[in-house]
């Protein structure tokens, strides 16, 4: 069963060790911030320093694991069509959109949306770290480091297929940053399948 997460929402739920969940880019060029903690302990959360060091690379996709910051894999990507996610940024939020964007009134992000979803699960915000941001194109200079937000490379359809390595409670959002999405905020579909 496909669910949908509304432009600009998040959503939260359990994902069991060995399930397997399905983040879909419905109409293309949309970013899915996802996050993964422990179900039985929520101090043990995904940790992108852990996972790109242990990778040995910033760009994560089939065959590469996601590790907890206690060095667990949380999540295996077992399937991507696009090969191209961020796990550098932190996930958007109000504060962000005033200070890059000099929003006055601006909305909550990822960031809002996540802790909002997660909160049902013993999560405060302040353990929120950086999420895996599923489709997002960041393109970093090699030389200088500079980075700069591109457009997703996800077309309509486009998937990535990640197995839980443990019983997991996840956060996944359709995010609310113009400029991860090439201004066009859309909705997110993810399903979850059993262990096949
Ligand atoms: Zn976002």
């Amino acid at each position: 069963m496909i669910h949908e997460i509304e432009p600009r929402t998040g959503v939260a739920f359990e994902l069991a060790r060995g399930q397997r969940l399905r983040v879909i880019d419905p109409q293309g060029e949309q970013v899915a911030d996802l996050l993964a903690y422990n179900r039985h302990d929520v101090d043990e959360v995904l940790s992108s320093g852990r996972s790109l060091d242990y990778a040995s690379c910033i760009y994560l996709t089939r065959g590469h694991d996601l590790y907890s910051n206690r060095s667990n894999v949380m999540l295996r990507i077992v399937e991507d069509t696009v090969g191209r996610h961020d796990f550098l940024l932190a996930p958007c939020s109000a504060e962000m959109f005033r200070l890059l964007y000099g929003e006055s009134d601006p909305h909550r992000g990822c960031f809002g949306n996540l802790a909002a979803a997660l909160a049902p699960y013993g999560v405060q915000p302040d353990a929120i770290p950086t999420a895996f941001n599923v489709f997002m194109n960041v393109p970093v200079d090699a030389t200088t480091g500079r980075l700069r937000v591109d457009p997703p490379l996800s077309r309509a359809g486009d998937s990535i297929l990640f197995e839980a390595g443990m019983d997991l409670v996840i956060g996944l959002t359709a995010c609310s940053a113009g400029q991860s999405n090439n201004f066009r905020y859309k909705p997110i579909h993810y399903e979850l399948l059993d262990a096949g």
